[in-house]
């Protein structure tokens, strides 16, 4: 099955990053004829150059947040058809870090993924557990209440496990932990497609990458490397 690498700059970059970076993966990704599906998920105002330096490659486009609603008097949102007209494919919702600086329930993250899936994007939907509910072995009812919360009715969707505390903390479940998650979100949506994410890097992606039931990974600071996000996009090969 085609692995799925998704690089969330989070809130990084520049029209310069994107000018060496992109073109950077780009040019890796074709001239290993990578197998995998690659999506570059930059800051909002970047997306418009990055859709013109991803244009007639391997790569497609992402943002990593979207308003649920379609128009309006939301000051500071962007639609789904915005992020569609400039080039997006994909958009993130439901980041653990919007969950929570902004508060974002899981009827939020729903509601954002439904308006992706009609303006034709394909969201990344994140859940994943905080370190207190790992702890108290709480983490899988935690997720699978998440996954059924947030999971829209219809339209193509990918899911994320991305256990909070793991994410930028350099720490990472084990194999077995990841490959249990995984397993237990697939016998609630046997037909999705879930990546992990949380602290990905080049040296620990081909293990993570081979557990039963990982579909690709969400890469965050890794994917502003090009030497670490290309060595990850090079383990799936
Ligand atoms: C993320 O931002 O989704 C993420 C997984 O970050 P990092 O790879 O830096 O842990």
């Amino acid at each position: 099955m085609t692995k799925t690498i998704v690089g969330n700059w989070k809130m990084h970059g520049s029209l310069g990053l994107v000018e060496t970076l992109v073109p950077a993966v780009a040019s890796f990704a074709a001239r290993t004829q990578s197998k995998s599906e690659i999506v570059i998920c930059p800051p909002a105002p970047l997306l418009p150059a990055a859709a013109r330096r991803i244009e007639g490659s391997f790569l497609s486009l992402g943002a990593q947040d979207v308003s649920a609603h379609a128009e309006g008097a939301y000051t500071g949102d962007v639609s789904a058809s915005m992020l569609a007209e400039v080039g997006c494919r994909y958009v993130i919702v439901g980041h653990s870090e919007r969950r929570a600086q902004y508060r974002e329930l899981n009827e939020t993250v729903k509601a954002k993924a439904e308006a992706a899936i009609a303006a034709g994007l394909i969201p990344i939907i994140c859940v994943g557990e905080m370190l207190a509910q790992r702890e108290s072995g709480m983490a899988i009812r935690w997720v699978s209440q998440q996954v059924k919360e947030c999971a829209p009715s219809s339209g193509q969707f990918l899911l994320a496990y991305e256990p909070v505390w793991a994410i930028g903390s350099g720490k990472v479940p084990g194999v077995a932990e990841i490959g249990e998650m995984h397993a237990h979100i697939l016998s609630l949506l046997p037909e999705a497609k879930v990546l992990y994410g949380g602290s990905v890097k080049a040296a620990n992606a081909a293990d993570i990458l081979a557990v039963a039931g990982v579909s690709g990974l969400l890469v965050g600071g890794a994917s502003l490397v090009v030497e670490e996000f290309c060595g990850i996009i090079g383990m799936t090969r």
